[in-house]
């Protein structure tokens, strides 16, 4: 599952799920005590399912047996069903008559008994139901009708608990069953399932009926049916070594938009075959489709029918945007990954949910960045993880692995970044600590034992230090049961006895967290250089600290090799001086991204001064890695926001245009031909710099000018050939500035018709538009009919907008509640997070009585209200410690140079 488009809602440190909030999650029903999760004693078997969709109704209606077995003698059945009419409920023993049943719905989230006229059992029987069911359009799961094009589809949405609102059934992670479906829709639809087609017949109504192959057994939340006008485009992929047999694929879009699958199909090919390669097993399933549907916010990992936005999957093949090319391949590589890591093996509980989700995303990114290496997918991620290791230092971070007791905790939990992003990172870690090999070994070993069935943590923990040949199992636990993120502390020593390096680990805290302490053992490899030549050591950090003895005293060394261990580091200033000065042209992009990212957080935290924070980043701000030069970017932009006064951010743009204007390529704008990815983003990140931080006159010149021919073309379309995809942003929101309400007003009506990437810079720019005569307009472009439930606000706090955030908050105490009701259900518990960019510890008072209200409305915002408020301490705390000081760095290095 991905919430939102791929790694843009991670630079938030918190993704959030879908619906069913705004109920208790426990209530006490006679027979159970706790609602959430079924008692045991029964089984669900075997489904066979018939649905009746058609987009042109307001409801469906289905029948349904269920197989099941009892372990006890029972007269009661509790199962799921929410929000059906149940018809007809009866049950048949094996060679017995059918008997009626009464179905009944017992708590509002759709607990359900059904109760047996007599008790039967031990042993086997079937259930059988009828029902109809409106669809549920307003909150998008369950079965609910898409609308896009002027065409209304029929899609499923079962995450987490929302198959219920579909059919009667045992609707939780631990049963899986194969499914047999059966689907009638009006002849002239498309009808898609987990499965094959087997058999269609037409029916006398002018209805088709078709016919599902049989799954192998599925848990509820991954089955899938859609229905609709869709255009379809199928390929076969061959055998490979791994997979005996063809494999159909097909790509699926809301009708019109099937030639924007053809990246989606070329691409989704080579990293299946590299995902089945990596683990040696072939895909499960029969067929794979992938499935656009118009304005769904994200993706999901239906078991051989993945679904996706269409924003997400579908791309204009004449004007391919290269950044929406990356998202796709990253998030088809991570729902890919899913059909191992959760339809072939699942977590039996939502506690280790975020085992699915860390596995796909580390798988995801692994086999994405083999394909592609000059992506730089991996190290581009390494820049999001950060934002999530940040997070991890406050109070407010909560632990991947924790107890699942309401539904609120389920949607938390799965909207949580951090299973997805630290779940990742902790995997790599113990990757590097174990060695690449015994941990493929082990995964490969975890999934073939588990196959079709279910597994939790303990389990792919076990199969990790079976081929580790050690415990691993101890050490990962302390990174995924308890919050937080470690500390390392380096020095090395060099005397007569010998030469070692000296390790320490505490909790990483930035300044204002008020952050509890921890223990880890952290798995650190560290990198050195020795007369000799390079080595990479690994030892395992306890809490009392460890030495390290070394053949030789190293010339320098980096406690954190391939730089991504799941831990901040900060070395002894000596040993700090010997890295920056004899390391850079050893170390690799990730590992210099490593020391700058490190940099920052050592300061923040305050083990670094400001001074020499700065003047290791100023170092790098020519490194040839975009990432690595754009570390000192973003500390220029948090100085000019929130360390220096108003009176001093000239003193930002002057420093900001002195360090990042020579890298500037031609006026930044136009793509040399042959251009690669790496040299594309070392090209774009200081256009976007320079001309929205360093406010530089030139490239802010040459982006309106660009923006405006872009939009200046008199049959209300824009002109892509004016502006690259990637910048078209950028050159529309500056154009908006300089020419003002005129421009907007010609661009508003636009809205009713441009769509993908075009819209996606329409909607940025409008909503971002910040001069005095618009700044109100773009603050309520989000009661603009004409936007997209997932665009309003959203997109706006999805680009980390400052000035939006801000303007969001202003409005907050008159208008929450209209907010709340405008944004998906999916992504509102986003909203407070718009609090955090306040800085400013006079206002955290009046912050925490208007969140407080929010929470006291709305429970499930209290994690990203806490987390708002906690930014503002820490914000403020560094403003507190440190403006003084980022004064008197950014006076000394804009003080013209005499030579
Ligand atoms: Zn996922």
């Amino acid at each position: 599952m991905i919430f939102g488009r791929c790694c843009a809602l991670v630079v938030l440190g918190v993704v959030l799920a879908c619906a069913g909030r705004g109920l208790a999650g426990r209530a006490p029903v006679d027979g159970i005590t706790d609602a959430l999760q079924l008692p045991d004693g029964v089984r669900p078997i075997h489904y066979a399912i018939d649905l009746e969709l058609d987009p042109a109704r307001e409801g469906f209606r289905g029948t349904a047996a269920i197989d099941i077995e009892l372990s006890a003698p029972a007269r009661v059945i509790w199962l799921h069903g929410r929000d059906l009419h149940v018809h007809e409920c009866a049950f048949e023993l094996p060679g017995g008559p059918r008997a009626a049943a009464v179905f009944e719905q017992v708590t509002p989230f759709g607990v359900a008994r059904v109760t047996l006229p007599r008790t039967v059992g031990p042993g086997r029987m079937t259930l059988h139901f009828a029902w109809d069911a409106a669809f549920s359009d307003a909150v998008q799961t369950g079965l609910f009708r898409s609308r896009t094009g002027g065409e209304v589809y029929v899609i499923a949405e079962f995450l987490s608990a929302d198959a219920r609102r579909a059919f009667p059934g045992f609707d939780e992670p631990r049963f899986k069953t194969p499914f047999d479906v059966r689907v009638t829709v009006p002849a002239a639809l498309l009808t898609v399932s987990n499965e094959r087609t087997v058999e269609e017949s037409v029916l006398q109504n002018g209805s088709k009926r078709v016919r599902f192959a049989t799954t192998r057994p599925l848990p509820t939340y991954l089955l899938f049916v859609a229905a609709g006008p869709f255009d379809v485009i199928a390929r076969t992929l061959p055998p490979n070594e791994v997979r005996g047999r063809p494999l159909a694929v097909r790509g699926i879009a809301p009708r019109g938009r099937g030639r924007e699958l053809s990246f989606a199909l070329e691409t989704g090919a080579p990293l299946l075959a590299a995902l089945e390669r990596w683990l040696a097993i072939p895909f499960p399933y029969g067929k794979l489709d992938h499935v656009a549907a118009g304005d769904y916010p994200g993706a999901k990992e239906n078991a051989g029918a993945i679904l996706y936005g269409a924003d997400l999957l579908l791309l204009d093949p004449e004007h391919p945007d290269e950044e929406s090319r990356h998202s796709a391949a990253m998030v088809m590589a991570h729902e890919m990954a899913h059909q191992w890591f959760g339809a072939l093996v699942t977590a039996p509980w939502f506690t280790d949910a975020w085992l699915n989700e860390s596995f796909a995303q580390f798988l995801g990114y692994r086999i994405a960045d083999e394909y592609r290496p000059a992506w730089g997918l991996a190290l581009n991620h390494l820049t999001d993880l950060d934002k999530i290791m940040t997070a991890d230092g406050f109070a407010s971070a909560r632990a991947i692995r924790r107890p699942v007791k309401s539904f609120d905790d389920i949607q938390g939990l799965l909207g949580d970044g951090f299973i997805y992003e630290k779940g990742m990172a902790v995997l790599a870690t113990f990757e590097r600590w174990i060695g690449a090999e015994a941990f493929r070994a082990g995964l490969r070993e975890y999934v073939r034992t588990h196959a079709d069935g279910t597994a939790s943590a303990d389990d792919m923990l076990a199969a990790l230090s079976r081929a580790a040949g050690r415990d691993v199992a101890t050490s990962f636990r302390g990174f995924v049961e308890k919050p937080g993120i470690p500390v390392i502390m380096a020095r090395a020593a060099c005397d007569a006895h010998g030469a070692r390096v000296y390790f320490s680990e505490r909790r990483y805290r930035p300044r204002g967290s008020k952050a509890l302490d921890e223990e880890w053992q952290v798995p650190v490899c560290a990198r050195f250089e020795f007369d000799g030549g390079m080595a990479e050591r690994c030892v395992l950090v306890p809490p009392e600290g460890t030495a390290l003895e070394l053949p030789e005293c190293p010339r320098w060394f980096l406690p954190d090799a391939g730089g991504i261990g799941y831990y901040r580091w900060t070395l002894a200033p000596p040993d700090q001086a010997e890295l920056n000065a004899r390391a850079m042209t050893h170390l690799s992009p990730a590992e210099r991204l490593s020391v700058a990212r490190n940099a920052r957080a050592a300061q923040r935290a305050g083990l670094a001064g400001y001074a020499e924070t700065m003047d290791t980043l100023v170092a790098l701000a020519g490194d040839p890695v975009a990432a690595v030069a754009a570390v000192g970017m973003e500390a220029i932009r948090d100085a000019r926001d929130h360390l220096l006064d108003g009176a001093d951010r000239p003193l930002a743009e002057t420093v900001a245009r002195r360090l990042y204007r020579p890298g500037l390529r031609g006026d930044g704008f136009e793509a040399p031909n042959g251009e690669d990815e790496p040299a594309r983003r070392r090209r774009i990140e200081p256009v976007r710099f320079l001309a929205e931080v360093a406010r530089d006159p030139e490239v802010r010149r040459e982006a309106a000018r660009r923006g405006l021919a872009f939009a200046d073309v008199p049959d209300g379309r824009f002109n892509p050939d004016a502006v690259a995809a990637d910048l078209a942003a950028l050159a529309l929101r500056i154009a908006i500035e300089k020419r003002g309400p005129a421009l907007y007003d010609a661009l508003l009506p636009r809205l009713e018709h441009t769509e993908g990437q075009e819209r996606a810079s329409l909607v940025y720019a409008l909503a971002a538009a910040d001069s005095p005569s618009l700044a109100g307009r773009a603050g309520t472009l989000w009661r603009d009919p004409r936007l997209r439930p997932t665009e309003r606000l959203f997109p706006a706090l999805l680009d980390y907008d400052r000035g939006i955030m801000l303007r969001t908050y202003r409005q907050m105490p008159r208008d929450f509640e209209s907010m709340a009701a405008a944004v998906p259900a999916s992504l509102v518990d986003i909203l407070p997070l718009a609090a955090r960019e306040l800085c400013d510890a006079r206002e955290l008072t009046g912050a925490r009585q208007l969140l407080g209200r929010v929470v006291a409305k709305y429970p499930s915002m209290q994690p990203t209200a806490a987390r708002a408020l906690e930014g503002i301490e820490v914000c403020a705390a560094e403003r507190h410690a440190d403006s003084a000081a980022a004064k008197s760095w950014f006076e000394r290095i804009a003080r013209p140079t005499v030579e």
